[in-house]
């Protein structure tokens, strides 16, 4: 492809159509920001096609990244001859080719990969999920999401992926808590752990006197009972107060042993969560993103060139005392004659 066979010289020309095309293909792969399955979609919409008129596939490509055709030789029966075309590409592109394609490695099946935030929004137009797609542009290249518009026209504009990372961390900074203050705070936890076991300690002991008091009195009841000093009556209503009582009593005990601290668990697991949103700011590695967003919140679309989502309400919670307080900073004025305390 990108040479056309010439019936009259019996040569092979190049294809003037085709070439520059071709070796667009050498030249983007080199850079190694695209994956090979990529260029077929490319060559789809650049209206490439094979010599025979097909559409080409990933492996046509790959073969042609490989083919030293494209630098003037000719392959024949498993040997190597100087051809007598003029070269497409140069032979430094084609090394570099070869060296991306082994650095590489295999052809990755799933480009989900390459889309960090694929899977996680939906259209709050039309409902129909967010995809995602490369796009050249100011010199590189970039992904942006868009909706996938299965349901007909949409009028929901794109969002390049660095403006939804850069919405994403802006509020992850509003939920984020520094590893000294979340160091802080789970000693403190710890510390309202040991004082509430302690205490409920303590109301355990306490209640279960309180029922081997109750205890005895039933045996005393029924005791006074078999000695004929209580009608059958008088000893079934005294027993009926003392059996209310035992039942409360054990129902007291088991509230203290098990839910006294139920709290403790999500508290720890929320305050950690924060200190995470503040390491999420500083990474690099995309996929941690969606990951977060899922586990804080639901709801999330594409609305308007804007990332919105439904934070839990713990999250949202903070989110605002963060945003009301930045907002306090920025009005010094108010502040000093509200006399609050920064
Ligand atoms: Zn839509």
């Amino acid at each position: 492809m990108g040479y056309l066979n010439n019936p009259k010289t019996r040569g092979i020309d190049v294809d003037s159509d085709k070439s520059p095309k071709v070796r667009k293909l050498f030249e983007m792969y080199v850079t190694g920001e695209y994956p090979l399955n990529f260029f077929a979609n490319w060559c789809e919409k650049k209206k490439l096609l094979t010599n025979a008129g097909n559409k080409i596939s990933l492996s046509n490509v790959q073969h042609i990244l490989q083919n030293p055709f494209y630098i003037g030789l000719m392959r024949y029966k498993g040997e190597m001859f100087d051809g007598t075309h003029e070269p497409l590409i140069s032979k430094k592109l084609f090394d570099k080719c070869q060296e991306v394609m082994t650095k590489r490695g295999k052809v990755r099946p799933d480009r989900k990969h390459n889309f960090a935030f694929l899977g996680l929004m939906k259209c709050a137009s039309c409902g129909c999920s967010i995809t995602a797609q490369y796009a050249k542009g100011n010199g590189g290249i970039y992904t942006y999401y868009r909706c996938t518009k299965k349901r007909g026209a949409c009028q929901e504009k794109y969002l390049g992926e660095n403006q939804l990372v850069e919405q994403i961390k802006n509020f992850l900074q509003k939920v984020s808590l520094s590893s000294q203050d979340t160091k802080k705070i789970l000693a403190a936890f710890d510390m309202e752990e040991k004082q509430a076991k302690e205490q409920a300690k303590d109301e355990v002991i306490n209640l279960k006197n309180q029922l081997s008091q109750v205890e005895t009195k039933l045996q005393k009841l029924l005791d006074a009972y078999l000695d004929d000093a209580l009608t059958q009556k008088e000893y079934a209503a005294k027993k009926d107060i003392l059996i209310f009582q035992k039942v409360a009593l054990n129902e007291k005990i088991t509230d203290f042993e098990t839910k006294g601290l139920s709290w403790l668990e999500p508290a720890r697991e929320f305050v950690k969560s924060l200190n995470q949103a503040t390491n999420l700011i500083q990474t690099d590695n995309l996929s941690e993103l969606p990951t977060f967003l899922k586990n804080i919140g639901s709801n999330h679309i594409l609305r308007n060139r804007e990332f919105v989502f439904t934070p839990k309400i713990e999250y949202k919670l903070v989110a605002e005392r963060s945003e009301a307080n930045q907002n306090r900073l920025q009005f010094p004025t108010w502040c000093a004659r509200q006399g609050s305390n920064l």
